[in-house]
């Protein structure tokens, strides 16, 4: 693992959490991709990405807001693996499943993750927010 860790969710929950008086909107592309992706560069995101795509659907829908956050909150994400769940919508229709996802890849090098996005609806799932009919709900067509 490089250099994603749980801390942009952190970051955002505190924010929040502080701000709370004010209706703070939660940003994809600072939970997902500065939360969780090893290969965010500080832009907004990757706009191929189904990862990110998904968790963009989640906010706008409010099924990833505060309350499935909490679950994370100090909570580093768990060893990437792949989900079926995951896999067979979102990541079988991205664009970077033929060239630029090593996690998706034939023959995967040993460190590879998947993208933010990915990381940050396992953690969802594997925490007990977001259901695996939810999750596929987000990833079908995004
Ligand atoms: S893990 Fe790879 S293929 Fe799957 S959504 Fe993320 S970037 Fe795309």
């Amino acid at each position: 693992m490089k250099s994603n860790t749980a801390k942009g969710i952190t970051l955002e929950m505190v924010k929040c959490v502080l701000e709370k008086e004010k209706s703070v909107p939660l940003d994809p592309v600072s939970l997902a991709c500065r939360g969780y992706c090893e290969y965010y560069r500080g832009d907004q995101g990757a706009e191929g990405c189904r990862g990110l795509a998904a968790v963009r659907r989640g906010v706008a829908t409010g099924k990833i807001g505060m309350t499935q956050l909490t679950f994370l909150l100090d909570t580093a994400p768990d060893i990437a693996r792949r989900s079926g769940c995951l896999i067979n919508e979102m990541c079988s229709k991205c664009s970077y499943l033929e060239s630029g996802c090593d996690f998706m890849s034939a023959s995967p090098p040993p460190d590879a993750t998947p993208c933010g996005g990915y990381r940050l609806l396992q953690a969802l799932l594997d925490a007990g927010a977001l259901t695996p009919e939810v999750v596929r709900a987000l990833t079908q067509d995004v």
